[in-house]
């Protein structure tokens, strides 16, 4: 039989009348004929709570441990959608991630899909079942240890079992009706995309639009999975929504195509430390080895044989970044005059395949936050995208004002 993966993030299962819902649309496909995988979040604040617990209880916490509780919220919904399913006569059963088995691997909370087992979802879909509910974000290591996948990592085992399974398409339910331009929510004027090319969307994910997490378009990308974002919220036709496609297939595009932003940034800078070959290798590689996930990094010019060295990385990082730094400065493998966090940076950046070929939007997304006093505080580029640091005061009005400058309210 054709088969479909469906999946269902937090608010389109926040609660018991939303899975209801959820589930009708399933039985919806089921009654065209369709088998289908449907793949469910915690509802939705659950895993921001079951997080919360873990930081309250072990702020410098064992990644295994958070990975035994965060799983959890999948858990209840898969079963309850499995319940819910059976209660309308369709066939279904719940799958925790080690039942699958989806395997991964031992990279606590931010754990990479190495294969995913077909076999024990296609003997039951033999036996009749109609519909495997998978609790997303979760599964197993080589060590027999629950894993996550990094937040957000629902898209990522929706799309990972699409390909694994060869599904017809992968379609991801989410509280708005597909890609924008940027977030609606803060962007009056944010249009949505009827298509957006993979590279794109791997950008714009990549640099905080949480509406994929960026693993699940890189897979997308790579095993050609035919992937959708449409709303569980509104009735939908075969149209609706977003797909995330070839360049090739798409006609008409403007230079600038979004605008991301990632409200949970920190800037730390290394005051004076000595500017010789091997001191960037030891302050990354001590990061590196404590699990700090470094963005940005600028080095200052050097006087006097010293200089200042700056990262960014996600804001719940901090702490971490500074044990590690710190215990290296105390065994002497590091000498720093001090350690300067700035926790109240965000970053803009903004996306487009046009960049390659066209020259001065660099300037212009400078001059559009110079115009709105806003101080760039450190800059960085690849091709098709530029991000910024700013004041996180700021981060809206500079997403709206680079939305308005580069006429992303205004199709091509
Ligand atoms: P889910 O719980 O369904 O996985 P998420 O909260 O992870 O949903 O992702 C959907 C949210 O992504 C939207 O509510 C929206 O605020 C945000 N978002 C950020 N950037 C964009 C964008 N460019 N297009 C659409 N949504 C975006
Ligand atoms: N529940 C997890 C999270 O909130 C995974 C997901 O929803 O995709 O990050
Ligand atoms: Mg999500």
């Amino acid at each position: 039989m054709p088969l479909l993966v469906m999946k269902f993030g937090g608010t389109s299962v926040a609660n018991l009348d939303r899975i209801r819902r959820a589930a009708k649309r399933v039985g919806v496909e089921v009654a065209k004929g369709y088998d289908v995988i449907v793949i469910v979040s915690a509802m939705s604040g659950k895993t921001n709570e079951l997080v919360g617990w873990v930081n309250e209880t072990s702020p410098l916490y064992d990644a295994r441990e958070y990975d035994a509780v965060v799983s959890s919220g999948e858990n209840v919904t898969a079963g309850l959608m499995a319940l819910t399913l059976q209660e309308m006569d369709v066939p279904a059963r719940s799958w925790q991630g080690w039942q699958v088995p989806l395997k991964t691997t031992s990279a606590h909370s931010q754990a990479r899909i190495e294969e995913i087992g077909t076999d024990n979802i296609n003997a039951k879909f033999g036996e009749g079942m109609r519909v495997a509910v998978v609790a997303g974000f979760q599964g197993i290591s080589p060590e027999g240890r629950i894993t996550t996948l990094g937040r957000g990592g629902s898209d990522t085992t929706a799309v990972a079992f699409a390909a694994a399974f060869g599904a017809e398409r992968c379609d991801i339910y989410t509280d708005v009706d597909g890609v924008y331009t940027t977030d609606p929510r803060i962007c009056d004027k944010a249009r949505k995309l009827d298509k957006i090319a993979f590279e794109e969307m791997l950008e714009l994910a990549s640099l905080g639009a949480k509406v994929l997490q960026t693993r699940s378009v890189e897979l997308a990308m790579r095993y050609k999975v035919k992937l959708r974002v449409l709303s569980s919220f509104e009735e939908q036709s075969d149209e609706a929504g977003t797909l995330v496609c070839d360049e090739e297939e798409i006609m008409e595009s403007n230079v600038v195509n979004g605008v991301a932003y990632s409200r949970d940034e920190a800037k730390l800078t290394c005051l004076s430390v000595a500017d010789r070959p091997g001191i960037a290798a030891t302050i990354f590689g001590c990061l590196s080895d404590a699990g700090v996930n470094v963005d940005m990094i600028v080095q200052n010019i050097s006087e006097d044989g010293r200089t200042d060295m700056t990262f960014s990385c996600p804001t719940d990082q901090v702490k971490r970044a500074e044990v590690a730094l710190n215990g290296f400065k105390e065994k002497g493998e590091l000498n720093y005059a001090e350690l300067v966090a700035d926790t109240t940076v965000a970053k803009i950046s903004v996306v487009g395949i046009g960049m390659r070929s066209q020259s001065g939007v660099a300037a212009k997304m400078f001059k559009v936050l110079s115009d709105e006093g806003i101080n760039i505080k450190v800059i960085t580029t690849s091709e098709i995208k530029i991000s910024v640091l700013v004041d996180r005061k700021y981060m809206e009005l500079a997403v709206q004002a680079l939305h308005d400058a580069f006429d992303l309210d205004k199709a091509s």
